[in-house]
Parts: structure tokens; sequence; C-alpha cells
């Protein structure tokens, strides 16, 4: 049911598809909001192994749209670099489609926690990341996108300087 991309030249590989994910700090995670409008939130996450996790607050808009409904769409931005004098920008993201839920799990939430406290803080002691989230384990809520669909997609012009090298 997922649709395939039209411009075929331009997918990119689900390795640099991964790694746009893995790399970059940021996207915008797509819900069905009120009264079905589309919420689209930026948010801050981390991948793993076809998932990705983001920390939010236990309540709110996002909240109330994944406990509505399931379904969600997340799109990472690696580059939008503007050409003027092309009327372009060199862009390359990646869009991924699946299923959301709340983490109720006590393991599962740690796990997730950690993901995340690693990426943003790679440099922390073990011992002060763990005493940082027993700190504020009572307000955690983390949450799980597991990746149904995933696609990459960048400019035809990154396509055609990749071809120069090859
Ligand atoms: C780069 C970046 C990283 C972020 N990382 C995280 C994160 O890891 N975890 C996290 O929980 N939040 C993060 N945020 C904040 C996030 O975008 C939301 O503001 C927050 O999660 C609250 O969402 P909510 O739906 O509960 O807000 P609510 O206050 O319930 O939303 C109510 C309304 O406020 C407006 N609103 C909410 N958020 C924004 C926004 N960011 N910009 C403009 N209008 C908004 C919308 O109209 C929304 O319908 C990040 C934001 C940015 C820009």
């Amino acid at each position: 049911m997922f649709r395939e991309m039209r411009r075929k030249k331009q997918i990119l590989g689900k390795q640099e598809s991964i790694d746009v994910l893995k790399n970059k700090t940021a996207g915008v995670l797509a819900l069905l909001g009120d009264d079905d409008y589309p919420y689209a939130v930026p948010i801050s996450y981390v991948y793993d192994n076809s998932k990705i996790y983001f920390h939010s607050a236990k309540e709110g808009h996002k909240i109330d749209a994944i406990k509505k409904c399931s379904k969600a769409s997340f799109c990472v931005i690696d580059q939008d670099n503007i050409v003027p004098e092309e009327y372009t920008t060199y862009f390359r993201s990646v869009i991924v489609f699946g299923k959301i839920r709340i983490l109720e799990d006590e393991k599962e939430i740690r796990e997730a926690i950690e993901r995340l406290a690693i990426k943003y803080h790679p440099e922390d002691s073990k011992e002060n990341r763990g005493w940082v989230i027993s700190k504020e384990w009572r307000s955690l809520c983390l949450i799980e996108l597991s990746i149904e669909h995933m696609t990459g997609k960048e400019a035809v012009e990154l396509v055609k300087g990749k071809k120069q090298f090859e």
C-alpha cells in the first residue's frame, strides 16, 4: 500500500537512508491530530534497528494524537543547500511510515531512554547517565515508531555529482 517514488534515479539506498536517520538530530513527526487535521511536530529522536524512539511529556497534542491513531510518518532533512542561481536546492531527506506506540514496559523504557541519552550526550559517564535517568524516571514518556516503509531521496544534482566520481 505504500507508494513507490516516481523519480527512481533519486532514490537513496537503504543504508544511506539509515545513515541519515542515524546522523541527524531532529525530524518532523506527523500524526493524526485534533479533528483529523494532520499534526506535524518537530522532535529529537534516535534510530535503532528499524525503530525510532522519542521522548515526550506525558500529555499534550502529540500524546493525544498517538493514543487516537497508531499510524505515523516521520521526516528527517539531511541537507538543504540552496543554489540561488539555479533556483533550486540540493536536498537530501528520508521519510518513514510506521506504527507508533507509547512504551509501558519498564525495560523497554529504560533501553529507549538510554539510547536517546547516549546519542545526545555520548561523552557522559554511565554513572551520571544512570543518575539523570533515575532522577527523571517518574516523568519519562518514551515513544516507539516501528518502521514499515522507508524512502530516501536526493536532488538530481547530487545524483549526478556522485556519478562523476564513479
Ligand atoms: C529541534 C526540536 C527538537 C525537539 N525535541 C523534542 C523532544 O525530544 N521531545 C519533546 O517532547 N519535544 C521536543 N520538541 C518540542 C516539540 O516540538 C513540541 O513542542 C513538544 O513535544 C510539545 O508537543 P505537544 O504536542 O505535547 O504540545 P502542545 O502544547 O500540546 O501542542 C499544542 C499546540 O501547540 C503548538 N505547538 C506545539 N509544539 C510546537 C512547536 N514545536 N512549534 C510550534 N508550535 C507548536 C501546536 O499548534 C499544537 O497543536 C522539540 C522541538 C524542536 C524544534
